[in-house]
């Protein structure tokens, strides 16, 4: 049985930012079935602490890490083996778990998640009692220095890493001057190293020193190859002999049933009963009853997700009779600006982050709108595949990949389960809000899309599977 460290600064449902929660979260409960005996570390922000109880074991004492005292912690929750980084000096403060109260990174985020990356290294190296991982399995920047801990702790030779990139936007980079100070050697401090136009990446140390780099769709291990989607790291991904391997994210369908949520209005199994949640929802956030479909947003707002194309595009859809509910928070300016938007009677805006009303918005929303600019993989398009939701979104990255577009061929076929615009722009945006309108008055056809939506497998199994084939041979090999 493949042993495997999952290293990650979220998991759901314990904390959550976005996507990755969802998948670290999930990847546990699918990998058991697949044989492997997976251990999940996280950082211990206090509402990690408070979800322990007294039954919590001490696995570990480390005495400095990082400027002071801290214990690795353990208990299984939720289905999850959680091993716990229990750090106060770096993760016992109020504010969110990237940013402060006033929005800013907190200032000492890489000691913050270097500590995370050596208590992998660590846990992978020494053991804890009665277990060591044969694979690191490590998400994202915040645990991309883990590699080089591993190496220099002489342990590279015995434990296997494979990083997975969730969104390569977000390097993880600390100035050059904080080396000492995170325990890494200037010897590695070149292009060739972890070094990033004079800083320190550690991302790009997870991708330079890791056994096997992977990324959560096939269409973005293309794209990230690429200058126009690999954000200054294509290069280093393109010298990698193996590349980038592309494994698409599925969703925890148990968790996620529109036959079983206890959150939604009225439960269901079949296109029909989507009415009362609709009729509840629109109640809920004053929309008046319209001819034309019942949009959905369900977003952290950044530059990322086109939101502002969104806004241009809007008219298209509201003189059709449709109507639009988001439910986001991110940016200010982006929030300030959907507070505007607000103020038409068929715009309900919610800024705040409300996992409740999510699954109430994709119950009784008609469509599900992706309009992302680069997209990894995309969760809340497969939670609208799941609840009956049309997805309509960008032709990139995962949504290229779970979204099969009302096309002539598809809708001939049978098969279509949304519906795709590209290039990403507000114009062409607008186009297919007016054709979902158009599909949407065909009664008939949208409630096929609806049903192929709903039996669209967006499960874990056959990417869960392709993960412990990997696991295994990395672990052989290490
Ligand atoms: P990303 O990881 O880039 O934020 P994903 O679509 O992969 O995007 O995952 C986002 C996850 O976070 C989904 O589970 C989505 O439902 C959830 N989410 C995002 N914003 C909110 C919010 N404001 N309230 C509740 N859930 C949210």
């Amino acid at each position: 049985m493949t042993r495997v460290l999952s290293v990650a600064s979220e998991c759901a449902p314990f904390i959550k930012t976005g996507g990755l929660a969802d998948v670290v979260g999930a990847l546990p409960v699918a990998l058991a079935r697949q044989g492997c005996d997976m251990r999940t570390l996280i950082p211990g922000y206090p509402a990690v602490i408070a979800a322990l109880d007294g039954s919590a074991v001490l696995e570990a004492d480390l005495p400095d890490l990082f400027g002071g005292a801290a214990r690795l912690l353990r208990q299984r929750l939720a289905g999850i083996d959680l091993m716990v980084l229990d750090a106060p000096h770096l993760y016992d403060r109020p504010g969110a778990i990237y940013t402060a109260e006033n929005r800013r990174d907190h200032a000492d985020n890489p000691e913050r998640f270097a500590a995370l990356s050596w208590a992998a290294a660590h846990i992978g190296a020494e053991g804890v009692p009665d277990w060591r991982p044969d694979v690191l399995h490590l998400h994202d920047w915040q645990a991309g220095l883990a590699p080089v801990y591993l190496r220099d702790m002489g342990a590279a030779d015995r434990v296997a890493t494979v990083l997975t990139i969730h969104n390569i936007a977000y390097h993880g980079l600390a100035p050059a001057e904080k080396l000492t100070a995170l325990g890494l050697s200037v010897v590695d401090f070149t292009p060739g190293g972890f070094e990033y136009y004079n800083q320190i990446g550690a991302l790009k140390a997870g991708i330079v020193f890791s056994d096997c780099v992977t990324t959560v769709s096939p269409t973005y291990a293309h794209e990230l190859m690429t200058p126009a989607f690999g954000m200054g790291l294509d290069g280093v991904l393109r010298a990698r002999p193996d590349g980038v391997t592309g494994i698409l994210n599925g969703i925890d369908t148990e968790a996620w049933d529109p036959a079983s949520d206890p959150a939604i209005a009225a439960r269901y199994s079949a296109p029909s009963g989507k009415r009362a949640n609709r009729e509840a929802l629109q109640k809920e956030l004053g929309l008046p009853t319209g001819e034309g479909p019942l949009c959905v947003v369900i977003s952290r707002l950044t530059g990322q997700k086109g939101l502002d194309l969104l806004q241009e595009a809007l008219p298209a859809l509201i003189e059709r009779g449709g109507r639009l509910a988001l439910l986001g928070s991110g940016d200010e300016e982006l929030e300030h600006a959907w507070r505007d938007a607000a103020r038409h009677p068929c715009v309900s805006v919610t800024i705040g982050y409300d996992e409740a009303l999510a699954r109430r918005m994709i119950a009784g929303g008609d469509a599900i709108l992706v309009p992302s600019r680069f997209e990894p993989c995309g969760l809340t398009q497969l939670y609208g595949l799941r609840y009956g939701t049309i997805p309509l979104v960008a032709l990139t990255g995962g949504l290229a990949d779970t979204v099969i577009p009302a096309n002539d061929a598809a809708l001939k076929a049978g098969c279509s389960t949304g519906i795709q615009f590209n290039p990403i722009d507000s114009h062409t945006l607008a186009c297919a809000l007016v054709e979902m309108t158009e599909l949407f008055a065909d009664k008939r056809l949208w409630s096929k899309l609806q049903r192929n939506a709903m039996r669209h497998p967006v499960g874990w199994d056959r990417s869960a599977a392709r993960y412990a084939a990997l696991y295994r041979d990395l672990a052989t090999s290490a």
